[in-house]
Order: structure tokens, then sequence, then C-alpha cells
């Protein structure tokens, strides 16, 4: 694998495969934007996000939440001509959709996504700038933490793109960001901020469920007789969290369901084939249905279809544990 610091120049004649998508010119904003969130689903032959988004833990300070791993990738465009171009059409009508074709190398891109591998990954220890983190709820990730969640260099190349029909040279950015949903880790971070919002604290971003009680860096009596805060159930002693593991692990579903419910709605059914068309890998599959399972959240038919529950006992369990 080759690692680039500057970017190189795709040229149209490597490139074997289209995506096609549309994009705004600004409704909300003045002028028009240098560059566009991309849809996700009309590019996920490109940049396959869901086989990279997960949920998993954070823990900031003893607090344990769970959290989403959410991409975001932004493309934006070169140069003056563009931008005037697309000034122009918004003069003539704001709502306008532009057509975006973007070339790549499939086969190589396809082969540079196999060849990136971070399955035994367990756990990422960060810095995070406390800022504004209580009321946002989450963080944009260092380009060292993306690089290990994310096979960034794979996508280091300036993309021939077609704009309306108009050749450019554009770059991609991603953006990844964590978002956590403990409401006792917002007001641990409220508390930091009100001392000093520029500190950074330490983080660790846990992966693999196993390392909850296996990440001790703290006095040895910490947590000894200490009661879960939701349910009053006593905690293993190896936790590092004041809740117990049944509990997180309640809330950890919570996220897994609404990734869910971005595609399909209560009582909807559907199939592995629907889900990994959507890009999701086959373990992503496993490992959320059988949480979801575990809570009767989702049912799985003759047919091995799954059935997400009705909307009462989903609605329900996000108001519980959510
Ligand atoms: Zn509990």
């Amino acid at each position: 694998m080759i690692f680039m610091s500057k970017r190189a120049v795709l040229r149209e004649s490597e490139c074997d495969y289209s995506i096609f998508t549309d994009v705004h010119l600004g409704k909300t904003i003045k002028d028009v934007p240098s560059g566009w969130a991309l849809n996700l689903l009309d590019i996920r032959e490109f940049i396959p996000i869901l086989r990279y988004e997960f949920e998993c833990y954070i823990r900031i300070n003893n607090i344990i939440s769970p959290c989403k791993i959410r991409i975001n990738p932004r493309l934006f465009y070169n140069g003056a001509p563009m931008k005037e171009y697309l000034r122009k059409q918004k003069a003539i009508d704001p709502n306008k959709k532009i057509e975006l074709e973007l070339k790549f190398n499939k086969k190589e891109l396809d082969k540079a996504l196999d060849d990136f591998n971070n399955e035994n990954l367990n756990y990422i220890d960060t810095k995070l700038l406390v800022g504004k983190s209580s009321t946002s709820k989450g963080w944009g990730l260092s380009k060292d933490v993306k690089a290990k969640i994310f096979p960034l260099d794979a996508y280091n190349y300036m993309y021939p793109v077609y704009i309306d029909g108009i050749p450019t040279e554009t770059r991609l950015n991603m953006q990844i960001r964590l978002f956590y949903s403990s409401d006792e880790l917002s007001q641990e971070l409220a508390k930091l901020a009100k001392r000093d919002s520029k500190q950074k604290v330490d983080a660790r971003i846990i992966l693999n469920e196993e390392y909850l009680h296996i990440t001790r860096d703290l006095k040895d009596d910490y947590l000894s007789d200490q009661k879960c805060t939701v349910c009053g159930n006593p905690i293993d002693k190896e936790s590092q969290s004041n809740k117990c593991f049944d509990c997180l692990d309640k809330e950890l579903t919570v996220l897994k369901l609404k990734s869910i419910l971005d595609f399909f709605n209560p009582s909807d059914i559907f199939y592995e084939e629907d889900l990994l068309d959507l890009g999701y890998t086959k373990s992503q599959i496993r490992l959320t249905f059988h949480k979801l399972e575990k809570y009767g959240l989702v049912s799985r038919n003759w047919d091995d279809s799954f059935q997400l529950a009705d909307d009462k006992k989903i609605t329900q369990f996000i108001k519980d544990w959510g």
C-alpha cells in the first residue's frame, strides 16, 4: 500500500466506474456552497459508509456511555469558474438540483478497502476537547483516530467529477464524528467546561465489549460495593462504570435500533440481502440483530426474514433506555 502525504490526481483514463447523485445550490445560505455532503445511498458503491459506522462505548472520567460513529463524506470542488457557474444557476432557480458524476477506479478502490482491516481493534485512546461537547453530545475525531476507523488512504485522491456536465477537480473530506447518548456524561462534560472548556480529556473509545471490564487504570477500590445507578443491581467489581452491564447493553441497543430505523419502520419485514445491499457487513448484521433479538425488538420468520417489533414496543424501549 502506498501512503501519500499529498493527494494524487486521478486521471479520467484511469477510472472504470461512475456514481451519480444530486447536489443543491444552498437554499439556506447566501452564496453557493463550496462543496457538499453527499447522499450516502447514492454513493455507497464508492464509499460504503455503513461498513465503517458502528455503535460502541466511550469512557471519560469513569463514565461509560454508548456512542455511535458517524461518517460524513464531503466533496469540495476547485476553482472560481465552477463557483461562478453555480451562482448563475442559483440566480435562475435556487431550488435547481445539480447532477454530479464522480469517476473513480473501482477495481483499485475495492482492493484497498479489502486490505483495510481493523477487526482486532479493541479500543482507541485519544484526547478530546471539552469545548461544547456537553450540548453537542459529540466530537469530530482527529486524523489519527479516523485512520483507525476508516481507510482514509484509499480516498486520498483528486477525483474527476462532472457537475452539471462540466468537468472539475474535487477533493474529498471525511468528517468522522462520535456521538454519545448518556446524559450523565453530558453533565460531567458541562462540569469540566465550567472549569476550563479549553482542556482536553482522556477518552477511551471501546469497540470490544469485553474491554468494558478490563480497561482498568483506576484505584483498585474505586467501584467496590457500588450499585447500578439505573436498576440498583450490584456492579461487577471489574466494571469501570456506575451502571451494570445489562443497563449499558440496553442503552447501546437503543443506538443500534435507531440506526436500523434510519432505513426501516416498526413492523417492517426485510431480509439479510436488503441489509447487505444497504452496505452493512455480515458481522455487523450478526452483532446488531443478536442484540435486537435479545430484547424482542426483532424476530426471525420461518423464511429467515427479519421483522421489527411493532411501534408500541419500539417506542417504549427507546423511551426506557434511550
Ligand atoms: Zn443496571
